[in-house]
């Protein structure tokens, strides 16, 4: 029977899978980060791989609507992602891109291009063969639901549009280029096309926990989370 580990970096009880899912701005990375180091499991964001994918498209000058040229390029394009401290360093075509994702244009870019089947169906095949050795954490969308339909944890994350734009324009500094309700316009147009998308919409999967943070603290928030690792892995060595 394998310990419950106790401090960060410690090796994962068992080889599990955690899934985050939700909406923008939930507050997925740092609760995967958190329980990344918490539990010694590998921490891979799958957002990043629809940012990388998007810039490509955006570079190689495609209309975001011409499915079948993103397919070409799609068949072209390697993606990886290195998990690191803070966040995944993101390798396109052995580039690094990781500074280069999170920009507006890109995170309009990458809500779009992600709604074609034939691109989730690559990005759901890399994403599995990155976590088949399970220990790991991946957030994204579907991970609960399409690509780790059958992982041992999983965890839906939400809070309030209001709460999440607000948390995401805290982010932007001291000199924010956008006001509070273009950002939280902006995630809801995102959160509309993710949720009403034909393929893998966002959703909780049936057997996912629910965690609503609209009135936690982030210390709450990540407690919660931690808690509900840990409940599992003490249910795991109780067997
Ligand atoms: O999580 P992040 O905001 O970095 O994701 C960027 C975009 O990629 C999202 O707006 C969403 O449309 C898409 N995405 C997805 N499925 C995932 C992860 C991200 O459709 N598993």
């Amino acid at each position: 029977m394998s310990p419950v580990p106790s401090a960060p970096g410690d090796a994962p009880a068992r080889k599990i899978i955690v899934t985050i899912d939700g909406p923008a701005g939930a507050g997925k990375s740092t609760i995967a980060r958190h329980l990344a180091r918490r539990f010694g499991l590998l921490n891979l964001e799958t957002g990043a791989m629809y940012r990388a994918f998007a810039l490509k498209a955006l570079r190689s000058g495609l209309p975001l609507d011409q499915v079948s040229d993103l397919e070409q390029l799609a068949a072209e394009t390697a993606i990886r992602l290195e998990p690191g401290e803070q966040e995944n360093r993101v390798l396109l075509d052995d580039e690094d891109v990781t500074g280069l994702i999170r920009n507006q244009t890109v995170t309009d870019a990458a809500s779009r291009v992600s709604i074609y089947p034939a691109i989730r169906a690559w990005m759901v095949r890399l994403q599995q063969q990155m976590g088949s050795g399970g220990g790991v954490v991946m957030e994204g969308r579907d991970i609960g639901t399409v690509v780790f339909p059958r992982a041992e944890v999983k965890i839906f994350l939400d809070a309030a549009p209001e709460v999440r734009g607000m948390r995401r324009f805290d982010q932007l500094g001291p000199e924010p280029a956008h006001q509070p309700d273009e950002v939280i316009r902006d995630l809801r147009i995102r959160d509309e096309r993710d949720r009403n998308r034909a393929d893998s919409p966002l959703k909780a999967a049936p057997d996912a926990i629910l965690l609503d943070t609209t009135s936690l603290t982030l210390e709450q928030t990540l407690k919660a989370a931690e808690d509900i690792v840990a409940a599992h892995l003490a249910q795991l060595s109780a067997r």
